[in-house]
């Protein structure tokens, strides 16, 4: 047994955060994100979102899906204020409206990013990114010291969620594309978060590792509860993986619905007359 297989042996019994079965979603609860009429002008004048508002809700992995520049990341970005609306508001509950520093603050901490390009740190092991993640709970002066043992038994415990156990201590620059998403994804989740943003988290990746990337990110939340938005062009993907499907079009919502009511006439509104697309 490897040094890591016995850390996480160890931790049999703990009290860590189990994994549930999926619960189906609950129209009648208060969305865990609000977001009111925000619009987005960038610094050039680029209208990159049109005002547009909606609810986002536990237990559901919501695709934002369209063709480049639909305005799709800006959207995503905006739910924690990466990109801040020219206008209009994003309320969190249990938070309230997105403005100020302690609030935005709160907010981020219990948000898991995963990005298209993992934003992971090549030299150091998958075992030590995750670590690094961790940080941001403490206070600067825990910076200097080493890491308590339960936050890394809790960083393996994740890695073993996405199959990289036996790679906790490859560094990040050895492994695949997928693995290193798939290592993004155990980041994510070992802050514990509220809920999950994922910008085209597979855009640089083949259709096998998409594929797995995707569907362990749809599985982890639905069993963990988070609510999970990812930004995707790929339809195909977005039929497979998502409970709900906002379809963006030139900075506005034209769609928003489930896969199933995918039908080419919607698929004309977001990416244009192309019907070969549908087939
Ligand atoms: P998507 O994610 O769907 O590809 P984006 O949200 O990235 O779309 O972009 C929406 C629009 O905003 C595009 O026209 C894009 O060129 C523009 N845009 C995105 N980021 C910036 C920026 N930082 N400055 C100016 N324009 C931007």
């Amino acid at each position: 047994m490897s040094v890591v297989e016995r850390e996480l042996s160890d931790l049999q019994g703990t009290g860590e955060p189990a994994s549930g079965e999926a619960v189906p979603s609950n129209a009648a609860q208060k969305p865990f994100i609000s977001v009111s009429e925000i619009e987005v002008v960038y610094g050039n004048g680029t209208v990159a979102l049109k005002p547009l508002s909606l609810d986002l809700f536990d237990d559901a992995v919501t695709v934002l899906l369209g063709p480049s520049g639909a305005g799709k990341s800006t959207l995503l970005r905006s739910l924690n204020h990466l990109v801040v609306p020219s206008r209009g508001t994003v309320s969190v509950r249990g938070l309230g409206t997105l403005g100020n520093a302690q609030t935005l603050r709160a907010h981020r901490r219990g948000t898991g990013m995963i990005f298209q390009q993992h934003q992971l740190i090549g030299r150091l092991t998958a075992l030590q990114n995750i670590l690094i993640g961790r940080l941001g709970h403490y206070g600067t002066w825990r910076t200097m010291l080493p890491m308590p043992e339960g936050e890394k038994r809790w960083a393996l415990e994740c890695l073993d969620r996405v199959g990289l156990l036996e790679k906790a201590l490859t560094r990040c620059d050895a492994l695949s594309g997928g693995q290193q998403q798939r290592v993004g994804i155990a980041r994510a989740i070992a802050q514990r978060p509220r809920i999950v943003l994922a910008d085209e988290p597979v855009a640089s990746l083949d259709p096998a590792a998409s594929r797995r990337v995707l569907g362990l990110l749809r599985d982890i939340c639905r069993q963990d509860r988070i609510p999970a938005v990812i930004s995707l062009h790929q339809l195909e993907y977005a039929r497979t993986f998502a409970d709900r499907i906002i379809g963006l079009a030139e900075g506005r919502v034209v769609f928003d619905g489930p896969p199933a009511a995918l039908t080419k006439g919607v698929l004309d509104r977001i990416y244009g007359p192309v019907s070969e697309i549908a087939d």
